[in-house]
């Protein structure tokens, strides 16, 4: 047996000797999923099988590359070199490329981020005169961005009545007509949003089958890690590509499905069975990554989910601490707790910096962590939130080398058109549009034949707006044969761009003339790795695209030693030593907005375990008493969760009382789960107040210490009489408007709009609301 098989248990070992047919792994966190695909790939290339012929798809392209440099240890670098691996993202957009023009694209399209997509709808609601309130651009994004990933397409949308009510009973009956500019828009711009890369892969391959037999031909043997998380239009591809040989290996654990709210459908790991013939199945079990007392807590918590493939998890590792809990006063308490006990873990077990996680449920709230971070002097890294790419001098540097590549790309022309400034002013800019308009052009075009249209823009406009133009086309020429290095080097000087941040002189200016080196060393470094490879020569073009597609967990070398900070999202597939998840409290972990229904419940659960099952020596849990949100210090309560891990895998520091979680009702609406008598005792009696609610003395004295007057108390809504049309407060969803309200007595419900969390249907008995 070769040596790099005995580094596998028996159960491992079996998928990564099958050579061919389908496959599927399903088996808990840490038991070696992600270790069986690369050691299969190894294999597979060891039997023979050219590593053209391997498609390998991960959730980040940072798993791909740990991935490559194991199998170019087993195998050899010059080998593993060729081997196709990545996220969806990035293997699909290099397809796309080379096809681009069966799709009516030209090969160097742009890749339009979130922040471009955004933009080009708000302008969208902006020319059609829709009410912004109503038509709020982030939503009709993440509507459109949901079409596209189920493979709704605007023909599609049109056919299809059904949507179209309901997106009108969502007071958006022109949503169809925003996609439909929106795709249109973003054709004539030369541009692919993210979705796009997914679903204009699928129409690849469903509208040329000699295209879809070269990838059929090609990727012989597929495998895909994370599979749980798949949405529709990915299930859709790898179903086309796999369809001809067979010879497909999926891994996956149901109970790790954390993308629901993204389109990501669990289905496609249950169903996966039906979709090719005599598939088998494995299951791995023993767990290699976490200590005893961590495994089990995580066995506890999953097997309160109903729907989930029955798995056994088992680890041989030492029993380890048992899990932390502890309950802070304030998040900047919860901080100091957290970068203290890192602090003496660091010093007293000699770890590292980078061997410390902290794990929350939204982005906001590491503030309170970098702050407490910063005073211990603990070097730190945030993933997620704002990436290095989309801070503004990099996004307006990135935006020249964008436009040079595809002066189609009217969301790089706009940024830069004007900036540093050239005095094209927005006036000149909407004529420039609505001619755009008019002929079908873009603006870039437009300005190229300004001298052959009526267009009443004056001379010394027209003059400045050609030297722009031949500025960026000179970029393009000096494109055509320098690398991406020299391209960026030349187009920070020549277009005044460091020059205008030196004027202005502040340390934000300093600082941003920094980024801006960091990104040309960057660039440097991009080129001369690429420079190494067979079919690559580190253009501008190349580089581009690598960063269209670079999540911030990419540029993470691993080189300087610091706590990660990040999601629990973002966390998926890694590991630490040791992992701080904050914040567990109710309407925050479990999410607010993830309480409606039980579906939305479990999937938070799964999130919950997923954040635990990083740890591999020790976890911590905290939650506060009370938290800033949205401006007002709310009381918090512990989260369900922490009752919900089996205590003798805990140790609390605090009294048990203190954590127990309290079900105030609202967690029971799920109709099967509703205890009658317990509603009956804890009904609020006209006058008292919701008892788990009651501040303590200590936390009401912050109150009136931090607020003159004291928050009115929470009324249950059954209290107040609400009709159709009244406007409400929710403390989670913001103000929302009644739109109807059906049921009687305990099962009253009101379906509101919300501002902050779309249209909800709210039990009254329970949700707090407030009249206005
Ligand atoms: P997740 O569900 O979190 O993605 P996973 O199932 O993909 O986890 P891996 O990341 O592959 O698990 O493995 C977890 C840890 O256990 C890794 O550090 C891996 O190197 C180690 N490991 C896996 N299998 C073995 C083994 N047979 N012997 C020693 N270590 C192993
Ligand atoms: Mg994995």
């Amino acid at each position: 047996m070769e040596a790099y098989l005995a580094e596998l248990n028996d159960a491992q070992r079996a998928p990564v000797l099958q050579k061919d047919g389908a496959m599927i792994v399903i088996a808990g966190a840490g038991s070696g999923k992600t270790r069986v695909l690369t050691y299969r790939i190894a294999y597979l290339m060891s039997q023979g099988v050219d590593p053209f012929n391997i498609l390998s798809l991960t959730f980040t392209n940072k798993a791909a590359r740990e991935m490559k440099t194991r199998i170019a240890k087993i195998v050899g670098n010059s080998e593993a070199k060729n081997l196709w691996m990545g996220t969806f993202h990035s293997i699909f957009a290099k397809i796309l490329r080379f096809e681009a023009d069966k799709l009516g694209y030209p090969s160097n399209f742009t890749i339009y981020d979130t922040q471009d997509s955004q933009s080009v709808i708000r302008a969208i609601i902006k020319d059609m005169r829709l009410d912004k309130d109503v038509y709020k651009y982030k939503q009709v994004y993440s509507r459109i961005s949901s079409y596209k990933n189920s493979l709704i397409t605007v023909k599609a949308y049109f056919q299809n009545p059904e949507l179209k009510e309901a997106d009108a009973m969502s007071k958006k009956p022109r949503l169809g007509e925003i996609y439909q500019e929106y795709v249109e828009r973003c054709f004539k711009a030369g541009a692919m949003d993210f979705d796009d890369l997914l679903l204009k892969t699928n129409e690849l391959l469903n509208r040329f089958p000699e295209v879809l037999q070269k990838y059929q031909n090609r990727f012989r043997y597929i495998l895909v890690d994370e599979y749980q998380d798949t949405n529709h239009s990915q299930y859709l591809i790898v179903k086309a590509l796999s369809d001809k040989f067979q010879n497909i290996c999926v891994v996956g654990d149901d109970a790790q499905s954390i993308y629901a709210f993204r389109g990501a459908n669990i289905n496609n790991i249950l169903n996966f069975q039906k979709d090719y013939e005599n598939v088998q199945m494995y299951r791995l079990e023993q767990n290699y990554r976490s200590t005893k007392n961590i495994v089990n807590a995580a066995n506890s918590i999953i097997e309160k989910n109903k729907t989930k493939l029955e798995k056994v998890v088992w680890t041989a590792n030492d029993e380890g601490p048992k899990i932390v809990v502890n309950r802070l006063l304030t998040d900047g308490e919860e901080g100091r707790f957290v970068a203290g006990s890192i602090f003496e873990n660091r010093m007293q077990n000699q770890m590292s910096n980078g061997d410390f996680a902290i794990l929350y449920r939204t982005n906001a709230q590491s503030r309170a962590m970098e702050d407490a971070l910063r005073k211990k002097e603990i070097p730190y890294r945030i993933y997620g939130g704002l990436s290095f790419y989309q801070r503004k001098e990099i996004k307006d540097v990135l935006s020249y080398l964008r436009l040079l590549i595809n002066p189609k790309d009217e969301e790089a022309l706009k940024r830069v058109i004007n900036y540093p400034a050239r005095g094209i002013g927005q006036t000149t800019m909407d004529k420039l549009s609505i001619a755009g308009n008019q002929y079908g052009k873009t603006i870039f075009e437009i300005i190229e034949n300004i001298d052959h249209l009526d267009l009443k823009i004056n001379k010394s406009t027209r003059t400045k707006l050609d030297n722009f133009v031949n500025m960026i086309k000179s970029f393009t020429i000096l494109a055509e044969n320098a690398d991406a290095f020299t391209v960026a080097d030349t187009v920070t000087k020549k277009t005044g761009l460091v020059q205008e941040l030196k004027k202005d002189g502040t340390p934000e200016g300093i600082a941003r003339i920094e980024n801006i080196e960091e990104l040309l060393n960057g660039i440097k470094d991009f080129v001369e790795g690429q420079k190494e490879l067979a079919d690559a020569d580190g253009s501008l073009a190349e580089f581009l695209e690598d960063v269209a597609l670079a999540t911030d967990m990419d540029k993470d070398t691993g080189d300087d030693d610091r706590v990660a900070l990040m999601t629990i999202h973002l966390a998926k597939g890694l590991e630490f030593p040791y992992v701080y998840i904050v914040g567990l409290e109710e309407d925050l972990f479990p999410s607010g907005m993830s309480m409606n229904t039980r579906s939305e419940l479990e999937e938070e659960r799964r999130l919950f375990y997923v954040a635990l099952t990083r740890a591999e020596k020790q976890a911590y849990l905290t939650y506060t008493q009370s938290r800033y949100r949205w401006g007002k210090l709310v009381d918090a309560e512990p989260s369900r969760f922490i009752e919900e891990v089996d205590e003798q895998y805990v140790n609390y520091m605090i009294p048990q009382d203190d954590y127990k979680y309290k079900p105030l009702i609202d967690t029971d609406i799920f109709g099967d789960e509703v205890d009658k008598s317990k509603l009956r005792q804890t009904k609020p009696k006209k006058g008292t107040p919701p008892p788990a609610h009651k501040p303590s003395e200590s936390q009401l004295r912050k109150l009136r210490k931090l607020k003159p007057a004291s928050p009115e108390p929470e009324k249950a809504s059954n209290s107040i009489k609400l009709e159709a049309g009244n406007v409400v407060e929710h403390m989670r969803f913001g103000k929302g408007k009644v739109l109807a309200i059906d049921g009687v007595g305990q099962d009253k419900k009101a379906e509101i709009d919300f501002e902050n969390g779309g249209i909800k249907k709210l039990l009254l008995r329970f949700a707090k609301l407030k009249l206005i």
